[in-house]
This record gives C-alpha cells, structure tokens and sequence, in this order.
C-alpha cells in the first residue's frame, strides 16, 4: 500500500471527511483491519485566510510547497491537497516534490466525463468560481462551467467562511444553495460541481434531483485508487 500525504486543515471540517473518507474506503477494499497509509499535515486555516485574503498567493504558494515536500520526506508517495481554492498554487506544489500532486479536478473531471455531460455549474469560493486557475482545468477537457451570478456567488462565498468552516450547518443556507443549484440547472447545466470541500456537509445528492459532484468525495476516492494501485 502505498502512503498518501495530505495537506489539510483548510478547513479541519473537510479534512475530517478525508481522513474517515479514505479510511473506509480501504476498509471497504480490503477488508479486515486495513486501513489507509495516510500522513496528515494540518495548516491553521485562520493564516490560509489571511493570505488569501491580502492577495499574497505567493506566500501561500511557499508555505504549501514546503509542507508538500516535508510530507515527501516523511514518506508520502503522493501529495494531495484537500481543498479546491488553494489548488491555485497547485503548479507551485508539483515543482518542489518529485512524487506525483493528485489534482482534485482531475477526478472530477473524469466523473463529468464518465456522465457524458458537457456543460456543468460551478460552487466554490470567489476564487474558485471566478478565477481562471480552476475553470480552465475544466473548460481544457472540453467542459463548459457556469457559475451562479453575482449575489448568489457572494451567498455561497460567505456561508463557505463564515459557516461551513467553523462547522455551522444551517438549514436556511442549505435551502438557498438547493435554489442556486436548481437556478444553474434551469440555466442549462446538466449537473453541479460542489467545489468546496466542505460543501458536502451541507448538501448532499439525496437533497436534490440535479447530478452533483462532490469535489471531495471524488478526490477521496482517487486518492485510494493511487494508494492500492
Ligand atoms: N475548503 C474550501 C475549498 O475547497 C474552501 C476553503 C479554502 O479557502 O481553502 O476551496
């Protein structure tokens, strides 16, 4: 079995879902008492934030770079990140570490593919829905993005910092992200990328009729492919 390194913490609610994810999916696998091979690097999300927000992306770039190779000095056979927004620096990552960086799209990606689906919507932070760094990812394999308009990409913006990240689950923001998602779906996207790790603490498939694509759910499960491969 081969050893994940996880850069995580941004924010611990998600990371959370990435350590029981890949520990029951190799349970589920293989039985027994096997478990994933996993090296958790945890960041404090409040300093991420900070960064992210003061535009220095370079800096961030350098602490998430240095942390990825310590993770491939302590073991790690692979890096991934688990969050969408700080795959911003993800270029800057592969460059220090010569294991392979398990881009969190990718997985996504070929889900979307798998489901013959040209034109799908987009939720994340206003970085990730507005910037080129995660959209093009996609529109590259012929994917088409839409992403809500103005104030439903600040609705989703803020219950990401404000709420999903310190662990708040509301049930009034829950039903504005099931209208913005079906809005995006009367717009003609044929399903939903939740790209936010901690998106799927607050919706999930069952909430809803429009295909969604769990950003971190899928990353989970490439991420064991890799490990068992
Ligand atoms: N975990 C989130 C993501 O997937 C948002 C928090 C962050 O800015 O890293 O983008």
């Amino acid at each position: 079995m081969k050893t994940i390194g996880l850069i995580g913490g941004m924010s611990w609610e998600s990371s959370d879902l990435y350590y029981q994810g890949l520990n029951q999916a190799v349970k589920q696998r293989l039985g027994g008492l096997s478990s994933s091979k996993v090296i958790l690097y945890n960041v404090d999300f409040k300093e991420i934030e900070q960064l992210q927000r003061s535009n220095e992306w370079g800096a961030a770039g350098h602490m998430l770079a240095d942390i990825a190779l310590k993770l491939q000095n302590a073991g790690a056979d692979c890096i991934a990140l688990g969050a969408n927004t700080m795959h911003k620096v993800a270029d800057e990552i592969q460059r220090n570490i010569r294991v392979p960086f398990l881009h969190i799209a990718d997985s996504t990606i070929q889900a979307i593919q798998a489901a013959q689906f040209k034109k799908v919507g987009l939720l994340g932070t206003m970085y990730t829905m507005e910037q080129d760094f995660y959209r093009n990812r996609y529109q590259q394999q012929g994917i088409d993005i839409l992403i809500p308009n103005e104030s439903d990409r600040k609705v989703v913006h803020d219950v990401i910092y404000k709420e999903l990240t310190v662990g708040t689950f509301s049930s009034d923001s829950k039903k504005k992200f099931i209208e913005i998602i079906k809005q995006l779906h009367r717009d003609g996207a044929e399903g939903i990328i939740l790209g936010c790790t901690e998106i799927g603490l607050l919706v999930q498939q069952d909430d809803i009729n429009v295909p969604l694509f769990d950003t971190t759910q899928l990353h989970i499960a490439q991420l064991v492919d890799f490990q068992l491969a």
